[in-house]
C-alpha cells in the first residue's frame, strides 16, 4: 500500500514511536512529520550555541565529553556523577545521581537531550536521555557534516524523529510523488524556488548550510503563499457581502459632536475621517484597521463614525477589551453628546439617541433594559465589552462595529459581532500598537489601514528616564520627589506594579531541573514582583505621605474600579497605585506622571502603552521605569530603548524582536504542530509582500485556484487547521 500524505504515522513507524509523536508533538500523518523541520543544526567541534540556552529550556546539544568525575553525595547516600561535554570554548555539566554510564568517557561523542537547569550559576542537564555515538555505526547519519536537531519532547527525542524522517525519504522511493508541489510552475520560475521534494529533502538533511537557505526560502514561500490566499480570499468575500450603505447627513449627531468637541481635528483625524465617511457611504461593509500612535486621538475619530451612522438610521456598537475602559467611553461620550444621547429621558433631546453601556458585571434588570434598548433601537450607540458578543444579544440595525484595541480581540470575536446584524456592518479596528508592515500583511491582512502618525498640537511630550534602583540607590528617592512636585502643581500620577498582592509569585519559581535533591539544586533568589497592595501601603507610610492615593486592580468589582476611575478622573486622587489595568485607553488628561515599578517584568508594547497613559493634555509627562536589573543586562537595554524612543513603531519592531515571534506566530515555534513553521515576520517582509501580490494575482486569474488543487488544499488545511489559531495570536 502506497505511503502518501496523508498516510497515519502509526503505519510507517509502529505504534509506539507514532503514538509518542502524536500524543507530544501533535504529529499524526505522513505531511505532519515531513513539516516538522529541524530547530538547528548541529557540526561536530562545534559546540551548539551553549550560551543561547536558558533555564527551562527542552534541548537537544551535540557535544563531546570532556572528564567524567564520580563523588560521594554530601547529604544522602549515593553518588553523584558528573560529567563535563563541550568544545573547551563552552562547556556544560551533565548531572547523575548514583547512576554511572560505563559508555560515557572522555573523548566520547553524544547527543544529549534534556531540560536545562541551573546549579551553582552554571547550566546543566540532570539525568539526560543520550544517544552515543559509536564510530563504527554503519549508519551514516552521525557521520554527516550537519546533524539535524529537531524539537523534541521527553518522549520522542531529536534522534528518533531523524531517524524516522529518514525512513519516510528513504523509503518514499521518489519523494517528488509523494509530495506533489503546491506551488504554480511559474511562481516557482518567478521566484527561482526549489521544488518541493528537493526543499524537504535539504531541510532534513541537508550538507550545507546553503542547502538549508534555500530549502528554507523555498518552505517559507509555500507558508507565506497558503497564508497571503487565505487572507486574500477573505478580502474578496468581504467585498462581495452586501452591506448597507450609511450615507453622512448634516443636522444630526456627528454636527452635535463637532460643535462640541473642545479641540480642532488634526490633519490625520481630518484625513481618515473623510476616508470613514467615504466608505461608509458604499453598500459594502467597510474593513479598515485604524492604527495610530498612543494618543493621537482614535476615539473622537471612531465616534465622528459612529455618529453618521445613527445620523442614517443605524446603529453603531464600540467593543472594549476592559470593563473600566468601556465605561469611560461611555461617560466620554455622554458627556460630548449632552441632552442629544439621552433621548427619552426627561432632559433629553428626542431628536437625539441613547447611549447604552452593556457589559458582563451588570445586574440582571440593568441588562434586561440595556438589551431591549438595543434590540428596539433606542441605544443608537452601544458600548461595551465581551458581553456584546454574547448570545442573546441583538440589535435593532447594527451598521457599524468599531473594535477599540484590537490586540486584545481575536478575528473570531469580529466576526461573532459582525454577524449581529441582518446585513454585514462596517467594521473598523483600532489599535494604539503600531503594527510593523509584516503583521499588518498577515494578521491583519484581511483589512485596509488608516495611519494615524500625528499627535495633537500642543501636546508637551513624555520624558522617560530608567531608574536603576541598584546601581543609582538615590535616585528613586529623587522620583517620588518629583511625583510629589507633580502633585503640588495640580497634576496626578499613576504608579505602576506587575502584581495585585496577596498571592505567593507562583510563576517565579525556578524550573525544578530533573528532580535533584534540593541541596544539591541552585535556587534563584529572585524575588516576587512588586504588588500594588504592598507598594500603596509603603507609599502611603513613606515617600508619598499625605498625598489621596488610591488603588485599581482586576480583582475589584467593576462598580469599584468604576468609582476609582470616576474619582482619578475628577480629580479627587492624587495618585493611583494600579496594575496594568491602566494599560489601554485610559484617559485623563491631568495624569503626567507614570512610575513603573519592576519595569523589566514588562514587555515593550506595554511600557509603551502605559507611557502613553500620560502627558494626554498640555502638560508635559513624565515616564519613571524603575528596575533592579543591571542597566547593562540585555534587559535593561530594552528598558534603555523604551526610554530613549518614543516611536511606536520603531518599539513594535524591537518588541516582536524580544518576542522571539513565538507569541506572535503562536504555536510556531513551539514544536506543537503549524502550518506557519518558519515564515518569520521581522526577515521576511520583502518575501511576504511577494507572496501577498502573488496571491492577490492568482485568485484574480480567470479560474483562480481551479487549476491549482495543491495550493487550494493546501488553503484548506490552513483554514481547518490554523487559520484561527494563527489569526487570533498577536
Ligand atoms: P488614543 O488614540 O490613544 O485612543 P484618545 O482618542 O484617547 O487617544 O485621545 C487622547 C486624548 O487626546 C483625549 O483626551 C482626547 O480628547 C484628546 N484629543 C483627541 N483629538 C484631539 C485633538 N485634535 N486636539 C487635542 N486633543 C485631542
Ligand atoms: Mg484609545
Amino acid at each position: 500500500m502506497a505511503v502518501t500524505l496523508e498516510t497515519p504515522l502509526a503505519r510507517v513507524l509502529g505504534p509506539k514511536t507514532a503514538t509518542g509523536m502524536a500524543e507530544t508533538l501533535g504529529l499524526h500523518t505522513v505531511r505532519h512529520l515531513l513539516r516538522h523541520y529541524p530547530r538547528r543544526y548541529a557540526r561536530r567541534g562545534e559546540m551548539a550555541r551553549l550560551d543561547d540556552l536558558q533555564p527551562g529550556d527542552r534541548v537537544t546539544v551535540l557535544a563531546q565529553v570532556k572528564t567524567v568525575s564520580t563523588r560521594p553525595m554530601r547529604q544522602r547516600r549515593g553518588t553523584i556523577t558528573e560529567v563535563t561535554v563541550g568544545d573547551g570554548a563552552s562547556t556544560m555539566k551533565l548531572v547523575f545521581f548514583s547512576h554511572k554510564h560505563a559508555r560515557l568517557a572522555p573523548g566520547v561523542w553524544g547527543m544529549f537531550a534534556g531540560t536545562v537547569g541551573t546549579y551553582q550559576g552554571k547550566l546543566q542537564f540532570t539525568h539526560p536521555d543520550m544517544q552515543l555515538l559509536s564510530g563504527d555505526d554503519d549508519d551514516d547519519d552521525w557521520a554527516r557534516e550537519l546533524v539535524p536537531i529537531y524539537p523534541a519532547s521527553k518522549d520522542v527525542s531529536s534522534w528518533v524523529l531523524q531517524k524516522s524522517v529518514k525512513l519516510l525519504l528513504g523509503g518514499a522511493g521518489n519523494l517528488a510523488d509523494l509530495v506533489a508541489d503546491p506551488l504554480p510552475e511559474e511562481v516557482r520560475a518567478r521566484h527561482g524556488l526549489l521544488p518541493l521534494a528537493a526543499a524537504l529533502l535539504d531541510i532534513h538533511r541537508p550538507t550545507t548550510t546553503g542547502d538549508v537557505g534555500r530549502a528554507e526560502h523555498r518552505l517559507k514561500w509555500g507558508e507565506a503563499l497558503t497564508l497571503q490566499l487565505t487572507l486574500a480570499a477573505r478580502r474578496r468575500a468581504a467585498a462581495l457581502e452586501p452591506g448597507t450603505a450609511r450615507p453622512r447627513k448634516g443636522g444630526g449627531l456627528l454636527d452635535a459632536v463637532d460643535a462640541a468637541l473642545p479641540f480642532a481635528l488634526t490633519d490625520g483625524q481630518r484625513a481618515v475621517g473623510e476616508e470613514l465617511a467615504a466608505e461608509l457611504d458604499r453598500d459594502q461593509p467597510m474593513h479598515r484597521l485604524l492604527q495610530g500612535e498612543v494618543g493621537s486621538g482614535k476615539t473622537v475619530v471612531a465616534l465622528r463614525a459612529m455618529a453618521q451612522v445613527v445620523d442614517a438610521g443605524g446603529q453603531a456598537a464600540l467593543l472594549a477589551p476592559t470593563e473600566v475602559l468601556a465605561a469611560q467611553h461611555a461617560r466620554g461620550i455622554r458627556q460630548l453628546l449632552g441632552p442629544l444621547g439621552r433621548a427619552g429621558e426627561l432632559d433629553g433631546d428626542p431628536a437625539g439617541t441613547r447611549v447604552t453601556l452593556l457589559t458582563g458585571s451588570l445586574k440582571t434588570a440593568a441588562r434586561r433594559t440595556a438589551r431591549a434598548e438595543v434590540a428596539e433601537g433606542r441605544a443608537g450607540i452601544v458600548v461595551g465589552t465581551h458581553a456584546l458578543l454574547q448570545e442573546g444579544v441583538e440589535f435593532a440595525d447594527l451598521g457599524l462595529v468599531v473594535v477599540d484595541e484590537q490586540h486584545r480581540f481575536g478575528v473570531e470575536q469580529r466576526d461573532a459581532l459582525r454577524a449581529k446584524g441582518s446585513r454585514p456592518p462596517h467594521v473598523l479596528v483600532m489599535t494604539a500598537t503600531p503594527i510593523p508592515r509584516t503583521v499588518a500583511m498577515t494578521v491583519y491582512g484581511d483589512l485596509e489601514v488608516s495611519t494615524l502618525r500625528q499627535l495633537p498640537s500642543g501636546r508637551g511630550g513624555v520624558s522617560s528616564s530608567v531608574v536603576p534602583v541598584v546601581e543609582k540607590p538615590g535616585w528613586i528617592d529623587r522620583a517620588w520627589e518629583r511625583l510629589r512636585e507633580e502633585v503640588a502643581a495640580g497634576r496626578q500620577a499613576y504608579v505602576v506594579c506587575p502584581r495585585i498582592g496577596d498571592v505567593p509569585g507562583s510563576d517565579d519559581e525556578p524550573e525544578d531541573a530533573g528532580g535533584a535533591p534540593a541541596d544539591e539544586q541552585g535556587r534563584s533568589d529572585r524575588r516576587p514582583p512588586l504588588a500594588v497592595l504592598d507598594v500603596a501601603e509603603a507609599l502611603r507610610a513613606g515617600p508619598l505621605a499625605g498625598l489621596r492615593l488610591d488603588v485599581l486592580h482586576g480583582r475589584m468589582t467593576p462598580d469599584e474600579k468604576d468609582a476609582v476611575m470616576r474619582a482619578f478622573a475628577a480629580g479627587e486622587t492624587d495618585v493611583l497605585v494600579a496594575t496594568t489595568v491602566v494599560e489601554v485607553g485610559v484617559d485623563v488628561p491631568n495624569a503626567t506622571v507614570m512610575v513603573v515599578m519592576d519595569a523589566d517584568r514588562f514587555g515593550v508594547s506595554q511600557l509603551h502603552q502605559l507611557r502613553g497613559r500620560v502627558a494626554r493634555g498640555k502638560h508635559a509627562g513624565l515616564c519613571l521605569l524603575v528596575t533592579e536589573v543591571p542597566s547593562s543586562s540585555p534587559t535593561g537595554q530594552r528598558l534603555a530603548a523604551v526610554a530613549a524612543t518614543s516611536d511606536g513603531f520603531e518599539l513594535a519592531r524591537l518588541d516582536l524582536e524580544t518576542r522571539r515571534e513565538g507569541d506572535v506566530l503562536g504555536a510556531a515555534q513551539s514544536g506543537r504542530r503549524s502550518a506557519i513553521k518558519l515564515l518569520s515576520l521581522l526577515e521576511d517582509e520583502e518575501l511576504i509582500a511577494q507572496a501577498r501580490a502573488e496571491a492577490q494575482a492568482l485568485l484574480e486569474s480567470e479560474r483562480g485556484l481551479a487549476d491549482h488543487p495543491g495550493l487550494a488544499a493546501e488553503v484548506a488545511a490552513l483554514a481547518t487547521d490554523e487559520r484561527a489559531e494563527w489569526l487570533e495570536k498577536a
